[in-house]
């Protein structure tokens, strides 16, 4: 069997051009939606994602704003330009760049922004919403590959065994309560498991979210089974890649993301819709 490819840049683009369109009739209605992007200090991943965010809402019609500090800002000056921001009637997203400088605590920031706000979706209150099953922003991510699931047809997913491998506050652990809330039965796989291969053989759906190659492997994967693969890694040519083996696993997945082009461009178009519906809500209590 050779899988089909769930095409991640394409989905993205559609994603992209639906938030312009909305962005647009908000604008019209005097509340353009704003995003604010905060980076500190000099990490050349960050420096490229902060960019790729910046010029995509450029591209939607989204006005952004992006703050770049010193890495020697201290914590107390940054979490007063969060408090700025959430009294900043033009931002309705407020998204800052992780990691990072050791000497400010990540989740100390992240708690100061506004939940209305937390378009990134890392706020305790948001990761709770989801929980509990309550309106709130979706960590970015995850919410991407759910798109991506339902692109392929695969909204309701009663009846079908989801297996995430990883547990991280931003991907693995919002992925499984998405995927439980779309009635899958969900099993959540970390680097503790004794047997990850006997698991994700039992699984409809595989996401890998680990951030090392080759974690899941062709003689690990259900034939036909959806295979979602979150992670970022470099190959020996410095290549980007997933934590996915593709070459093998395309022969016996029914469906596969790729990296590049897979959950990447999604998660930058989630970031965009949950801006947007910031927006509308922003407009809707006015
Ligand atoms: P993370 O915080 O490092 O979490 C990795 C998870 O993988 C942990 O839960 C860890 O288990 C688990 N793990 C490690 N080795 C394992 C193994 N051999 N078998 C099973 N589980 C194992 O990483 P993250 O932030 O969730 O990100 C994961 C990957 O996704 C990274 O490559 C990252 O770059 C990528 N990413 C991509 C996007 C995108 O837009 N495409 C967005 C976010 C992240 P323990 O909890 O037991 O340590």
């Amino acid at each position: 069997m050779t899988a089909q490819l769930i095409d991640g840049l394409a989905l993205a683009k559609q994603t992209r051009a639906d938030v312009a369109a909305r962005a647009a009739a908000l604008t019209a209605q005097g509340r353009r939606p704003g995003l604010a992007v905060v980076l500190v200090g000099d990490n050349p991943a960050s420096q490229v994602y902060v960019r790729n965010k910046v010029k995509a809402c450029e591209e939607a019609g989204i006005h952004s704003v992006l703050e770049k500090y010193d890495a020697s800002m201290t914590e107390a000056e940054l979490l007063a330009r969060v408090d700025a921001l959430n009294n900043d009637p033009t931002i309705h997203g407020i998204l800052v760049q992780l990691p990072l400088p050791k000497h400010i605590d990540d989740h100390k920031v992240i708690e100061a922004i506004s939940p209305a706000k937390d378009v990134d979706g890392f706020h305790v209150a948001s990761a709770g919403a989801l929980m509990v099953g309550e309106a709130g922003f979706k960590a970015c991510t995850p919410y991407g590959c759910m798109k991506m699931l339902e692109s392929i047809g695969m909204k309701d997913l009663k009846g079908k065994h989801a297996v995430v491998i990883g547990r991280s506050n931003i991907v693995g652990k919002p992925m499984a309560m998405m995927l439980l809330a779309a009635n899958a039965t969900v099993t959540i796989c970390h680097s503790g498991t004794a047997d990850l291969a006997a698991m994700t053989r039992q699984a409809d759906i595989v996401v890998a979210a680990v951030g090392k190659r080759n974690v899941l492997t062709a003689d690990m994967v259900k034939p036909g089974a959806v295979v979602i693969d979150v992670g970022m890694n470099r190959n020996d040519e410095g290549k980007l890649c997933g934590d996915v083996d593709f070459d093998g696993v395309k022969e016996v997945a029914g469906w596969i993301t790729p990296v590049p082009g897979g959950v990447g461009p999604m998660t930058i178009a989630m970031l965009l819709v949950n801006t947007l519906e910031s927006a509308e809500r922003s407009l809707k209590s006015a």
